[in-house]
């Protein structure tokens, strides 16, 4: 709510001694968070009215908070009961009078995604809104007016929660008949080696894109190096059997085809970018590979020891697409 009082109240301030381009490009991003709080954040967008216990219903209704929790010592089922100790005033209480500890209270963040947050859960639900629609870090400190340290511990505690998802849901492309296509790309993770990010050291990634989705369906991950011992690994990792792989001629891609759960066929790039003969080419994994250097640009760079979870968070985004809110909250739901 916190955020749409401050979009609204920039759509009023803006300074009409900027061009009416950049006036309109500013409208356009106001008004597309306001129409998404609406749509996404439908009984938040109230929140302004709503009690503290509607907020725990909402809460409850979405399945980020348990919707019951039972007494530690009597085991009876706890009652949720006002409670000044939290900025949900809400908390759940032993209303068992047999019970030895008889009105002891938990918390109605316990194991929940927002346990670990000082901040009311509201807002921390609204900043994951606005991280998951805006493109930059930087965009969410400004349009949630959270501190910057805030956001930068949310980010890491998303990263996390989508680091266990990826692990506990590998992702798997292609299919018997279906083409994917594979290539080793040198990334430039630092976009401004002023900034005092060090000397510009580029290191490699590997990625593959199964072309049955549209736009393709990619995976990234960072590598050592480019040699069949590292790549055909990930192929098998990621790549289902019977799947046609289109490569460049890289020597280390020769090894695909002796595999034998692999059909493999390659574009010489020296002479074209789509073989005349056949029509293999790997454009759709370029594009691929720039959208990882777009992001890493728009970061204007990625620290060393960041670089593997920002893989992550690239690949969730991309996964994902248009629905990044929607799958984030549905992974941090507690099971109740
Ligand atoms: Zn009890």
């Amino acid at each position: 709510m916190c955020c749409l009082i401050v979009t609204i109240k920039k759509l009023i301030t803006l300074k009409i001694s900027k061009s009416i381009f950049e006036n309109i490009l500013k409208y356009f991003q106001v008004i597309f968070i306001i129409i998404h709080n609406i749509i996404y954040n439908n009984l938040l967008f109230y929140s302004f009215v709503m009690e503290n216990i509607e907020i725990c219903k909402f809460l409850i209704q979405k399945g980020l908070i348990k919707d019951s929790m039972a007494c530690n010592y009597c085991l009876e089922l706890m009652d949720m009961k006002e409670s000044n100790d939290n900025p949900e005033t809400y908390n759940w209480r032993c209303m068992n009078t047999l019970c030895i500890h008889y009105q002891t209270t938990k918390s109605i963040r316990l194991g929940s995604f927002f346990q670990s947050f000082q901040a009311p859960i509201m807002e921390v639900y609204n900043t994951i809104s606005l991280y998951c629609t805006l493109p930059r870090q930087i965009d969410v400190v400004k349009q949630s007016k959270m501190s910057k340290s805030f956001i930068k511990n949310l980010r890491k505690k998303i990263i996390l929660k989508m680091c266990e998802y990826f692990e506990q849901h590998p992702i798997r492309l292609g299919g018997p008949g279906v083409v994917v296509q594979v290539d080793e790309t040198k990334i430039n993770f630092n976009a401004k080696s002023h900034r005092g990010l060090g000397p510009s050291t580029p290191c490699w990634a590997f990625c593959i894109v199964d072309t049955s989705h549209s736009p393709a369906k990619g995976y990234i991950e960072l590598i050592e190096r480019r040699n069949a011992e590292s790549l055909l690994p990930i192929i098998s990792k990621v790549v289902r059997p019977g799947s046609i792989i289109h490569s460049d001629e890289w020597r280390a891609y020769n090894q695909i085809e002796k595999t034998g759960i692999y059909e493999h066929m390659k574009v010489v790039h020296k002479y074209n970018f789509v073989d005349p003969d056949t029509g293999t080419h790997t454009q759709h994994v370029e594009s691929f590979n720039n959208k990882i250097k777009y992001k890493i640009k728009m970061a204007k760079g990625v620290p060393k020891d960041f670089r593997p979870k920002f893989i992550t968070e690239f690949l969730f985004f991309d996964t994902f697409k248009e629905c990044v809110f929607e799958k984030f909250l549905d992974i941090i739901k507690v099971i109740n």
